[in-house]
């Protein structure tokens, strides 16, 4: 039988594996380290598989409620209001099959054909083919490295008449910066003067370092009816193969989300779901993963900076960016990824394929730290040794 392949959507035939799959599967088939795709090795927190284990035990395994478990919904509540002074209602949280089935529920609620939305780039690989397939037109405004701030000029240029959404992900993966306090402001202001959605991708709001606490685009003067927030257990606890996420916006918005969301996963696992409740309520738990992840980013760091590779500035998430070019390295980023994985044995991930429109750096590579320190220093010194061999 013949497969009638010219019906299949021109959007996923022409589309590569993402990066992250791709140098996954390049290091399980090599044998390599992975610092590539960002997940932590080693055992998550007892007590969440202790929580796990007991709602696998005794609670129910099937469909929960299409808008999450109640004690997952007000958890997640209580959570922002504690950790971020956000005075949501259980009545505004939506949980989702991960922040992926979070982004994708919100921007079909929201992006219409034709709409354009703008997009800071490096972007999350998700956005724009989630936008395209919603009939959006995704428009990059480029970030400048090293600080890879937010600039009023530029995001102004890229707005037109049909500009409906922007989204912002902040902490920003991959390069670990955060929006400043300004920057918060200003975007919001943009919104009210421009009539914009704000969709807020804040998944790594927990892995922010150095006492930086979180704000959202969310909480600013005017945003509580224009702004979707979206959250990962995944990222707050360590757990990615979990897919636990939610989003947040007000009771009405966050209704019509979910409509979206019951076609798309209609449900989230309930004892994952219980599980993360849980542990959402142990004011000591999420801290307890950021002291661990803190550990990790300065054992990486310090092992790049003893081997001369140099560092970009960043304060949040589970990578840390090296500037290929000032660390003497001639290769373009995806030529050191796709070698480095081959000849060092160490997988990373180039930012250029992050990167859609002007402006592409090419000379910068994101490594991830939550790994044991040995497993750090075995990778960097592999980097080292393989640099010097470089010509
Ligand atoms: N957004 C960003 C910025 C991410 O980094 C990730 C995963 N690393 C996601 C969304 C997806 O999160 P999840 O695994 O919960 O779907
Ligand atoms: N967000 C993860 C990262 O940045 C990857 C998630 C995925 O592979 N889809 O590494």
């Amino acid at each position: 039988m013949t497969t009638p392949s010219s019906h299949l959507h021109p959007i996923y035939t022409d589309m590569p594996v993402t990066i992250f799959e791709h140098m996954s599967a390049l290091s399980r088939e090599l044998g390599a380290i992975n610092l590539g795709q960002g997940f932590p090795d080693g055992a998550p927190p007892a007590a969440l598989l202790d929580a796990l284990a007991q709602a696998a035990n005794q609670g129910s395994h099937q469909y929960p409620p299409m808008l999450g478990l109640p004690v997952l919904r007000g958890a997640v509540a209580s959570f922002y209001h504690r950790s971020q002074s956000l005075d949501m209602p259980p009545e505004s949280v939506v949980v989702t099959s991960g922040a992926t089935e979070a982004l994708a529920a919100a921007i079909f609620a929201v992006v219409k054909p034709g709409d354009e939305v703008l997009l800071f780039a490096p972007a999350y690989d998700a956005y724009a083919p989630l936008v395209r397939r919603a009939g959006g037109i995704p428009r990059f405004v480029p970030l400048q490295p090293p600080l890879w701030s937010l600039d009023r000029e530029s995001i102004v240029k890229a707005i037109t008449p049909r500009t409906r959404v922007l989204i912002l992900n902040d902490p920003l993966n991959p390069t670990g910066s955060v929006a400043a306090a300004d920057d918060l402001a200003m975007l919001a202001a943009l919104c009210l003067e421009y009539d914009l959605w704000a969709i807020c991708d804040e998944v790594w709001e927990n892995v922010r370092f150095d006492g930086l606490r979180h704000a959202s685009l969310l909480a600013e003067p005017g945003m509580a009816g224009r702004a979707i927030k979206i959250g990962s257990a995944g990222k707050i606890f360590g757990v990615t193969g979990w897919k636990v996420g939610w989003i947040v916006a007000a009771p009405d918005v966050a209704a019509v989300i979910a409509r979206a969301h019951q076609f798309l996963t209609f449900t989230t696992p309930p004892m994952l779901q219980a599980a993360v409740a849980e542990s959402l309520d142990d004011p000591q738990l999420a801290d307890a993963c950021l002291a661990q992840w803190a550990e990790s980013r300065s054992a990486l760091n310090a092992a790049l900076a003893r081997h001369g590779f140099a560092v970009l500035p960043g304060s949040a998430t589970w990578f840390s960016c090296i500037d290929l070019r000032a660390s003497g390295i001639a290769l373009d980023d995806c030529n050191f990824s796709e070698r480095a994985v081959r000849e060092a044995g160490v997988a990373s991930i180039p930012l250029s394929a992050l990167w859609e429109g002007d402006g592409m750096p090419r000379h910068i590579v994101r490594l991830c730290h939550c790994k044991p320190e040995s497993m750090l220093n075995e990778a960097v010194e592999k980097l080292a040794a393989w640099r010097s061999t470089l010509e």
